[in-house]
């Protein structure tokens, strides 16, 4: 027999190589599995793509996949993209490359353009579709359950919007909880760069509006805000006075962005003048 991996593409790409993860057999023609003793472990990537083997213990059934075989084509544009959802859950592509060195210059031109490195890469789960030909921008639950991500265009002949956003829930991506102040952006890149000052945690909202739910995550976690959403039109200067209404009941905010620093995107600055502007 051989192993249908689908059901297991979402707990396959959390996996790091050479980890494995042992869990219920679904369908096991042994009998019903309640002793997780199906094993499923990523071996050596080859070509750049993960490489799993799967082994039941219970019904013997055995097998090998690799990322790419899901109805994608091995070269050029013409590759068809993977899914994104298996049943109702939003899932990251399955050929998701967290190794900067091997996507394309372009990608990693336009992180690094904006001072993203590659620990940044790492600690985020940040990679790159080849199938999508999108950098992937994962965001993640304070349980570190997948609840979003986002993929940003890179090549001239993508059509579709700058910014696609796949969602489980609704979430912001919050760098880190441990400090006081919270830099609320509009992007991810902003909230990586913001989070990184001292005593900062960057929070991007992503294009959503704050929901109740929301600024409680925000009040629960930080004292202090500062607003410094990137663009300037009058749509997010609504936004961003919704946001300062709703946070300064409870807590110290200030608005920089629309204020001081009119059409300023944080992730364009140098960590000298960004550091500048908000601990000014
Ligand atoms: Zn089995």
């Amino acid at each position: 027999m051989k192993i249908n991996f689908l059901p297991y593409l979402p707990m396959m790409e959390i996996l790091e190589e050479e980890q494995q993860i042992h869990i219920n057999h679904d369908g096991c023609p042994a009998g019903t599995d309640t002793k997780k003793r199906l094993y499923i472990k990523r071996t050596g990537d080859k070509n750049g793509k993960p490489n799993y083997i799967a082994y039941c213990q219970h019904c013997s059934s055995g097998g090998r996949y690799y990322s790419p075989s899901l109805g994608y084509k091995k070269s050029g544009s013409s590759s068809v993209a993977m899914p994104t959802t298996y049943g109702n859950r939003v899932v990251l592509p399955p050929d998701i490359d967290r190794h900067i060195k091997g996507w394309p210059s372009g990608a990693r031109i336009w992180l690094y353009r904006y001072d993203i490195r590659d620990s940044d890469i790492s600690q985020f789960g940040i990679g790159w579709s080849e199938s999508r030909g999108r950098i992937i921008l994962p965001v993640y639950n304070k349980a570190g359950k997948l609840a979003l991500f986002q993929t940003r265009r890179i090549r001239k002949y993508d059509s579709k919007p700058k910014y696609l956003t796949y969602r489980n829930e609704s979430a912001l991506f919050i760098t880190r909880y441990n400090v006081d102040t919270c830099v609320i952006t509009e992007d991810y890149l902003s909230a990586i760069r913001c989070g990184r000052i001292k005593g900062m945690a960057g929070c991007a909202v992503l294009g959503a509006s704050l929901s109740e739910k929301h600024v409680l995550t925000l009040l629960n976690n930080f004292d202090k805000f500062i607003i410094f959403l990137d663009d300037d039109n009058s749509q997010v200067k609504r936004n961003q006075l919704k946001i300062k209404h709703k946070l300064e009941l409870f807590a110290d905010v200030k608005l920089l962005a629309g204020v001081n620093h009119p059409g300023c995107d944080p992730k364009e600055l140098n960590e000298k003048d960004l550091e500048e502007i908000l601990c000014s």
